[in-house]
């Protein structure tokens, strides 16, 4: 009988059974004078005691200011210290941070702060074209009780950060250890919202269990010390960056080094240079842009080694180049998804350099993964595509507030259903295929169609809107919209695009529109958009 497509981690090595403030609190007892964050565009440089110190500050000022366990804390900001300090002081206190997309806009702000119920804030100061507190004015969030914000904002109604750690002195030291005890591994401590393919996104809830023990083994197969310095260009309100990055980090006594407060080639490739970062993350269009910058000669990257390139199909020839030009030898590839914490797939520097660069590698410690026929449910023989399925510590406690939608990724036997659709080789080296949900993936951020259709459908002149996502050069996939517009109705498409700008996201504003009369459907009402993708494709599209 041939193999099934199905696997199983096994380890020597156990899973970590301790809170994230355990086991932060462990790294800073080996290495406390050691550097812990480099965030080069706020001149901000701290050891682990000093990071702890901050931490511990921070999580006393939330408790002064009634924060209790179990609480949602909304943060909403580019990559800033503060977000850090922010990741490692709420799980301390059992508070839960809800993750927000910097570059989302008052409707999606709104959505995830009452679809999570916050009650307190963080927020940014003003960053390129983006002014958060004047957005957070048009929202209405009868829940949110409490905003800080960071920098040197002073904002009526709220306080800023210097106030949160004066307020920290009314609590003590003893309160804080009291609160500390009272955290347990299995806790929810993380809300990101994500997958939303069939309405909007949708509040993946995570533990401390499965966000530590993903983020050491992670750091495991990259072999990080604490003599590595791994550059974070990724965003923090992503898995890539708070666990892929920071916890990493955390974990294993590694140097968190911050390039830019959002993704910026150039100071990326100068943060390796100056700080000799032995290691870099990145989407590969990020390595992409990297490799493409004009002077990209003038930098010494050779200081590194490793690094993960994840997040969307890594391009054989771009894994090479990175490999190659970029010095990263023992470069990884890592597949996951924001429900399972996010790794279950990763490669490792042991691996043949083709599996390295045209795989995402073997099973995770301690997880399993099986590929079924999507249609039967019934588990396929090794060599066979079909749908990715995975289980174990890593998944998520289920999306929240929204149980219906845990029961319908998460079946009965504990499986996660990813909806990617992948193949398995005999050594149980895994190949993603292709997507069986319709996500777009445009430069590293996700877009689901569904959002942008229902954010369009608001529009007067439009009637109704299919949206696909279309190749790019730059950016892997673009935006298309085919809308039917209303009869008699007269609106060019850069007047749509206009009315876009500034209500959702720049990045889901669509690149294409394309007015057509109807689309094409199944029988049950369906749009058929494989046959709009099919189409744009003949349009050079
Ligand atoms: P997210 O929940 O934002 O992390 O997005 C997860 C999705 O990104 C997965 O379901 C995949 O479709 C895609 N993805 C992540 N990593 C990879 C990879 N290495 N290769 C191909 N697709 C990937």
């Amino acid at each position: 009988m041939p193999e099934n497509s199905y696997v199983h981690g096994a380890s020597d090595v156990s899973l970590i059974g301790a809170t994230i403030g355990e086991v932060f609190d462990r790294t800073v007892a080996r290495f406390p004078d050691r550097e812990a964050l480099v965030v080069r565009h706020q001149d901000v440089r701290m050891t682990w005691a000093e990071l702890k110190d901050a931490c511990e500050r921070l999580a006393r000022g939330l408790m002064a200011l009634g924060v209790a366990k179990g609480d949602r804390i909304g943060i909403w900001s580019p990559n800033w210290a503060e977000w850090v300090i922010a990741q490692l002081a709420t799980p301390r206190i059992g508070a839960i941070l809800v993750n927000i997309n910097p570059a989302n806009r008052a409707a999606e702000l709104e959505y995830a702060l009452n679809q999570s119920g916050c009650s307190t804030l963080i927020i940014a100061p003003p960053h390129k074209a983006c002014n958060y507190a004047e957005i957070l004015a048009q929202v209405e969030a009868p829940g949110l009780r409490t905003v800080i914000y960071f920098g040197n904002q002073m904002v009526a109604g709220g306080y800023n950060w210097g106030e949160v750690l004066r307020l920290a002195e009314t609590v003590s030291d003893a309160d804080l250890r009291a609160r500390e005890r009272e955290q347990h591994f299995d806790d929810p401590i993380n809300i990101q919202y994500t997958s939303g393919t069939t309405g909007f996104p949708k509040g993946a809830t995570l533990s401390h269990h499965s966000i530590v023990n993903n983020a050491f083994f992670i750091g495991e197969r990259m072999r990080l010390t604490e003599h590595d310095r791994l550059c974070i260009p990724v965003p923090f309100y992503h898995c890539f960056g708070m666990v892929l990055g920071n916890l990493a980090c955390v974990t294993h006594g590694s140097t968190m080094v911050i390039p830019a407060a959002s993704f910026d080639p150039g100071e990326t490739l100068e943060a390796v240079a100056a700080e000799r970062c032995t290691a870099l993350h990145g989407v590969p269009t990020m390595f992409i842009a990297e490799l493409g910058h004009p002077e990209f000669q003038r930098f010494d990257l050779s200081s590194l080694r490793t690094g993960i390139m994840a997040g969307a199909p890594c391009p054989v020839e771009v894994m090479r180049s990175v490999v190659t030009r970029m010095h990263m030898k023992e470069v990884t590839i890592a597949y996951g998804m924001t429900e399972t914490s996010p790794v279950s797939f990763q490669t490792v520097a042991d691996d043949p350099i083709e599996k390295r660069v045209a795989s995402v590698g073997r099973v995770h410690p301690h997880v399993e993964c099986k590929i079924i026929d999507p249609e039967t449910g019934a588990i396929l023989p090794r060599g066979h595509t079909g749908e990715l399925l995975s289980r174990g510590y890593l998944l998520m406690l289920g999306y929240w507030a929204d149980p219906a939608a845990t029961r319908g990724a998460i079946d009965d036997a504990r499986w996660m259903h990813t909806g990617d659709l992948a193949v398995m080789d005999e050594e149980g080296y895994v190949s993603i295929v292709g997507r069986s949900k319709d996500m777009i993936i445009r430069g590293g951020e996700n877009i689901y169609p569904r959002e942008v259709e229902e954010f369009l459908y608001g529009h007067p002149q439009i009637r109704d809107v299919a949206v696909i996502g279309v190749p790019d050069e730059k950016y892997g996939e673009a935006v298309m919209a085919w809308v039917i517009l209303e009869p008699l109705a007269r609106v060019t498409e850069a007047e749509l695009s206009e009315w876009c700008r500034g209500r959702i996201a720049q990045f889901k504003v669509p690149k294409y529109w394309r007015f057509v009369e109807a689309f094409p459907m199944t029988i049950s009402g369906k749009v058929q958009k494989y046959r709009l993708r099919e189409e744009a494709r003949t349009l050079g599209r």
